[in-house]
């Protein structure tokens, strides 16, 4: 076999990377659970499934046999005036799945694509019952995505500061951050709860929605804000008449502990974007859900008031078979007991950390985790790439976002293979 690097080096371009610093991307053969096999047979536990796709493991044998049997049945048929049954079945499970009021999906390719769709339903939501709405609300260090609309709603990240004046304003204002033993927890949201408030009294009406990530924000260095201010943040939306989108790409699927980030709270969305561990992390597929009252707003008797969006393989029966199958995982079971385990050895595994004196802020929901560290790296510092690559030479998969070091395993990993991991960066920071 041929090495997959210098093939690689030749002709490929990789995202997020600077090729000329970061070493060389290492070439991967196989996947087999919580593993991943490079070329030389090296075996490398994924601690972070895959930039947070990949739910019950790599190559799960009934995912891949969903899919295998669907592409022998039907590979695609375009969802324009056609449909098929993996779309339909789907669409009815995920309705099921999620907290009650959601009513409608539409499908598309991954999570940017499902928070542009989610904007111009709210934005054409608002135009069709004749208010012209152009302000979104949203939340600093925010990340919904990597096109131009999705860059704008995530605009606090500071990712893509060179595409800024490509990008439309928005009303940004602090996520509430908060961490295990936070003493300023309430006084930080009811700070930001009013600030919302005060500028919503004003702008209400000029507002088409607010967009967050509910419980955590991932790429923004996975910060946690608690329940109890997404519920008021709900209700500020509800009693200022306001759309609000949730943007669950990475919180959906059992990752905060509950199907859902909105299972949390009792007071479901407007709008829901749906996508990496939807397929199980097998392939790409997104899905946007909203309430019967937002589809109802786009029925008329012309294209006009019509949503004008589609992808050439919008609902692809191979990724919706994926979905089918990887939900159909999830509702085990022996699943539901697996993310609960690790919920309780994430509290264990922060404990190890905290005792090194190297790190602060330790946080959990669910299956992910997280600790910043105490020296200062910036995002893509040379330091923070130094770490993953330190981690990645032990055998374990772990990508510090900065100096956030945080743990989001497939749900199949054991609970010595994820304490190991917590030894392991806890030797590594000590060094
Ligand atoms: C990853 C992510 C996205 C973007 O999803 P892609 O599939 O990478 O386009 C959007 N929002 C959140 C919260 C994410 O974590």
């Amino acid at each position: 076999m041929t090495n997959l690097e210098d093939g690689d080096r030749q002709y490929v371009w990789h995202p997020s990377t600077q090729h000329m610093r970061d070493r060389h991307p290492l070439g991967i053969v196989r996947g087999e659970g919580a593993y991943i096999v490079d070329e030389s047979g090296r075996r490398i536990l994924d601690a972070i499934s895959s930039w947070w796709v990949t739910l019950h493991g790599h190559s799960h044998p009934k995912i891949a046999k969903a899919i295998a049997d669907q592409a022998a049945k039907l590979e695609h048929v375009m969802f324009g005036g056609f449909t098929h049954e993996p779309a339909v079945q789907l669409a009815e499970r995920l309705i099921s799945l999620l907290p009650g009021g959601f009513g409608k999906v539409f499908y598309s390719d991954n999570g940017t694509t499902a928070v542009e769709v989610a904007l111009k339903m709210a934005i054409q939501y608002w135009r069709n019952r004749g208010e012209k709405r152009d302000r979104f609300l949203c939340f600093e260090g925010g990340y919904h995505g990597d096109c131009f609309g999705a860059m704008s709603v995530g605009n606090g990240c500071k990712l893509h500061t060179v595409f800024d004046a490509f990008l439309f304003s928005v009303d940004g204002f602090p996520y509430p951050e908060t961490w295990d033993g936070d003493e300023e927890r309430a006084v930080k949201e009811s700070r930001v709860l009013s600030q919302i408030e005060e500028h919503l009294k004003k702008h209400h009406a000029d507002t088409a929605a607010l967009i967050i990530e509910p419980l955590i924000q991932g790429s923004g260095g996975m910060r946690m804000c608690s329940v109890e201010f997404l519920q008021k943040l709900e209700s500020l939306a509800k009693s200022f008449g306001i759309l609000s989108i949730y943007d669950e790409a990475m919180t959906g699927f059992g990752r905060t502990g509950q199907h859902f980030a909105c299972t949390h709270t009792g007071a479901p969305p407007d709008i829901i974007c749906l996508a990496k561990g939807l397929t199980g992390g097998f392939l790409p597929l997104a899905a946007t859900v909203c309430r019967n009252e937002i589809y109802d707003a786009f029925l008329g008797d012309s294209m006009d008031c019509a949503l004008f969006h589609g992808h050439s393989y919008t609902a692809n029966p191979l990724g919706c078979a994926a979905a089918l199958a990887s939900m159909e995982l999830l509702l085990t079971e022996a699943t539901q007991a697996r993310i609960a385990r690790i919920g309780a050895v994430h509290v264990e595994g922060l404990g190890v950390l905290m005792k090194t004196g190297r790190v602060e802020k330790a946080r959990h929901y669910g299956t992910v985790a997280a600790v910043n560290l105490t020296d200062a790296m910036g995002y893509g510092s040379n330091a923070s790439v130094r770490l993953r690559e330190r981690f990645l030479d032990r055998g374990v998969l772990i990508r510090p976002i900065g100096a956030v070091v945080y743990l989001l395993p497939p749900y199949c990993i054991s609970d010595r293979e994820l304490m190991d991991a917590y030894e392991l960066i806890a030797e590594e920071i000590r060094n």
